[in-house]
């Protein structure tokens, strides 16, 4: 009968290891971009990480800090 904390470590564990797994394998450029946009946390296209090198946000929030500046 397993302990209920081992079997909590054991979930995390594998959570941990599932989003490493998830990373892209990609070469990274030597200007990285955000996985994540810096705002609301999304997730930003490969491509867009690529045509944009360094960027922080997604298209969404990169938009509305431009058009909404102030
Ligand atoms: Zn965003």
């Amino acid at each position: 009968m397993a302990d209920f904390a081992d079997i909590a470590s054991d979930y995390s564990e594998q959570v941990l290891q599932r989003t490493l797994d998830a990373r892209p394998r990609f070469a990274v450029h030597s200007t990285l971009s955000a996985e994540f946009c810096e705002d609301c946390g999304v997730s930003i296209p490969q491509a867009r990480r690529e045509a944009v090198p360094g960027c922080e946000l997604c298209v969404d929030c990169q938009g509305y800090r431009e058009g909404r500046r102030g």
